[in-house]
């Protein structure tokens, strides 16, 4: 199998240790954590053994060196990672709100992740990928779409694949009036469609779930994956659905368990694995992430699933 790529935002977190604070007063902070959804989904990818590289940009400083080091630890190819000397790497601040939501300030956009471009080592890493993953918060770099939507040629010429996780995030969206636009082109080449909350009524311009996904379903998309958190998840294909209930757990930092339900489905489904296997991999992924302060912590091997799965009761 050619490598699962994407192109997006590398970023470190620091968050808020407590529930309801804001950030209008000093309060105890905890952080750096390598982040950034792009590089917690390759990161997850590598991590369960599958070849994973991410064309990215990060500063010549310590926030850069950190998510080199956990990348290149866990397996990812670091190649089409640009180290630029002349600016920061960028950063993500996260408060919890006390009904689940979180807020986050993000420093993308004059930052190195704000600067991505095709290289000739992002090029170097297309031309070997059998996989794109789009990764719909990575739209707030310019230029980005532009890679994404080259690499996603590429790979669909040599009959890859494509998967997308809208992953949209309000503060990220400002001053994008093609938003829209950009949201039906990559939904017209995905393959494997991953949303969560709103976002599946988002995409398919209805309200109504069912509705929702047999129009995506009837648009081309083959399959689509819809994430409940704590309620788990479902997969649904044409004429077919299936429903994964979520592993019972204490949950002490949500974050990243998107990213990484997400890459350890893709990775699943790309080895072979029936959509049930997948999907509760996948959910295993998501719960151990969320068990973890730190949106990369709780990557897992398939040996800690496994093991994970074994020690763990889900809602059935
Ligand atoms: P994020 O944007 O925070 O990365 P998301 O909104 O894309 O996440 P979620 O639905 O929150 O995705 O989480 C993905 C999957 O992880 C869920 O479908 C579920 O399998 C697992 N998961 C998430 N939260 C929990 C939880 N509290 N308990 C058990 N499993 C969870």
């Amino acid at each position: 199998l050619g490598p699962t790529i994407t192109a997006g935002e590398i970023l470190v977190e620091i968050m808020s240790t407590s529930i309801g604070a804001g950030f209008l007063e000093p309060q105890p902070l905890i952080g750096p954590f390598p982040s950034g959804a792009p590089a917690i989904f390759i990161d997850q990818v590598a991590k369960l053994g599958s070849p994973a590289g991410i064309i990215s940009a990060v500063g010549d400083d310590d926030f850069g060196r950190l998510n080199i080091e956990r990348l290149k630890r866990d397996g990812a190819d670091v190649s089409a990672i640009e180290i630029l000397s002349d600016m920061p790497t960028g950063s993500a601040f996260v408060r919890y709100r006390e009904d689940g939501n979180r807020d986050f300030v993000f420093n993308i956009a004059k930052s190195a992740s704000g600067m991505i471009r095709m290289t000739d080592g992002a090029r170097e890493l297309v031309e070997r990928a059998g996989h794109v993953h789009v990764m719909g918060s990575a739209f707030a770099i310019p230029g980005i779409a532009e890679i994404l939507m080259e690499s996603v040629a590429a790979v669909k010429s040599r009959g890859g694949s494509v998967s997308f996780d809208p992953n949209i995030r309000k503060e990220l969206l400002t001053g994008q009036a093609d938003a829209r636009k950009r949201l039906d082109q990559i939904l017209g080449v995905t393959d494997l469609l991953l949303p969560s909350g709103e976002e599946l009524a988002i995409a398919a311009g209805l309200d109504d779930e069912d509705a929702a996904v047999a129009s995506l379903l009837a648009s081309g998309i083959s399959e689509i994956v819809l994430k409940r958190g704590a309620q788990g998840s479902s997969c649904l294909v044409s004429g077919k659905r299936f429903d994964c209930p979520a592993f019972i757990v204490e949950e002490v930092d949500p974050t990243g368990a998107g990213d990484c339900f997400g890459a350890t489905y893709v990775t699943c489904r790309r080895q072979g694995r029936p959509h049930d296997e997948a999907l509760r991999y996948a959910n295993a992924a998501g719960a151990r992430t969320v068990t973890r302060r730190g949106p990369m912590e709780g990557v897992s091997s398939f040996a800690e699933l496994d093991e994970f799965i074994q020690a763990n009761r889900s809602d059935i």
